[in-house]
């Protein structure tokens, strides 16, 4: 007979509470798995709760081991909250996938399995499906108004918000849509219906739950993780939970694509191989029609000219400069 772990147990402490009386903190980890040579793996959870009650609020990162950059940002808004939260509670798991992580991989190498497409997860499935129950079940027990799922997209890109198309819950969806307006990057909805990611699994169950692409992956870019700070700052004082930060420097965004929901498109692709050289830069507004990149062959011969299908903006470039037929060459935001 399996033996039921209460969740209270599952939750190996390494308690740490500072020393003030109106701020409550927890940085502990959770057992996900002993290793064949007996050694422990972790999630680490961190928790900060104010005396005065207020809106719950998760903050996870590094669901895939090489977007780095959310871990950071993580730890900056702890820190700062810290000394300044006022009410409510934030949690976070910084790093969801510490196996994946150590072996710069976006998978869970041990099993070769993606996390972020076996949630909600399963108590009795794969390693990721285990995880991922630990991971769900721990965000949904504290019903929280908003969780932020920070990503990082390719190695050159721009930060951007990535809605999930509805998954039928209405009321939570209406205000998903509300809070990625005010983060202040461009808002670009997810083509197709990616189940069993953390959002999408969280949005079925009427938990409103966004991902946050912060720009470039692999290595952490400082630019990217102020900018990052910054918007989550920002709505964490909007929710009350933190007074503002004076004039934070924010992503400048084209009027083009404010207060839009963009359409996410990785078209045109390329339909020649050779190597490939970019015209326009990330952030940038690209028109119909417009040269975006030149595919040419090993001698230097033009092999094609890659243009925009439509009005949109640069959200990166493919990872190489390596062109197939039918290889992605930049990802847009169609307005
Ligand atoms: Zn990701």
């Amino acid at each position: 007979m399996e033996k039921k772990v209460s969740k209270k147990k599952m939750r190996k402490s390494i308690r740490k509470k500072i020393v003030n009386p109106s701020i409550e903190v927890e940085y502990s980890s959770i057992d996900i798995l002993t290793g064949s040579d007996l050694s422990k793996r972790k999630l680490p959870f961190m928790h900060i709760k104010s005396i005065s009650s207020g809106p719950v609020i998760w903050l996870t990162a590094c669901v895939h081991g090489d977007e780095v950059g959310g871990m950071v940002v993580i730890q900056e808004v702890f820190k700062k909250l810290k000394k300044e939260i006022l009410k409510g509670e934030v949690y976070a798991f910084p790093l969801m996938n510490p196996i994946g992580f150590e072996n710069y991989s976006r998978k869970i190498t041990f099993s070769n399995e993606d996390l972020n497409r076996s949630f909600p997860g399963n108590e009795n499935g794969s390693l990721a499906e285990r995880i991922a129950y630990q991971i769900f079940t721990q965000i949904k027990d504290t019903n929280p108004s908003l969780v932020l799922d920070l990503h990082n997209d390719w190695r050159k890109s721009i930060p951007y918000v990535l809605l999930d198309p509805k998954p039928g819950k209405e009321e939570a969806y209406e205000k998903v849509k509300e809070f990625s307006k005010k983060i202040g990057f461009p808002v670009v909805l997810d083509t197709a219906e990616v189940e069993k990611t953390l959002t999408y699994s969280l949005l079925k169950e009427g938990i409103p739950a966004l991902a946050i692409e912060l720009g470039e992956s692999d290595v952490v870019n400082e630019k990217d993780v102020e900018h990052a700070f910054n918007a989550i700052w920002g709505l964490l004082s909007e929710l009350g939970i933190v007074k503002s930060s004076e004039e934070p420097s924010k992503v400048i965004i084209s009027e083009k694509v404010k207060n839009k929901i963009l359409a996410y498109s990785q078209q045109q692709v390329s339909l020649t191989s050779g190597v490939i050289r970019f015209l326009v830069k990330p952030g940038e507004i690209v028109n119909k029609g417009q040269p975006l990149a030149r595919i040419y062959n090993p001698f230097g011969k033009l092999m094609e000219t890659v243009r925009a299908l439509e009005e949109g903006i640069v959200l990166g470039y493919a990872d190489s400069s390596v062109a197939f037929p039918g290889s992605p060459v930049m990802a847009f935001g169609n307005i």
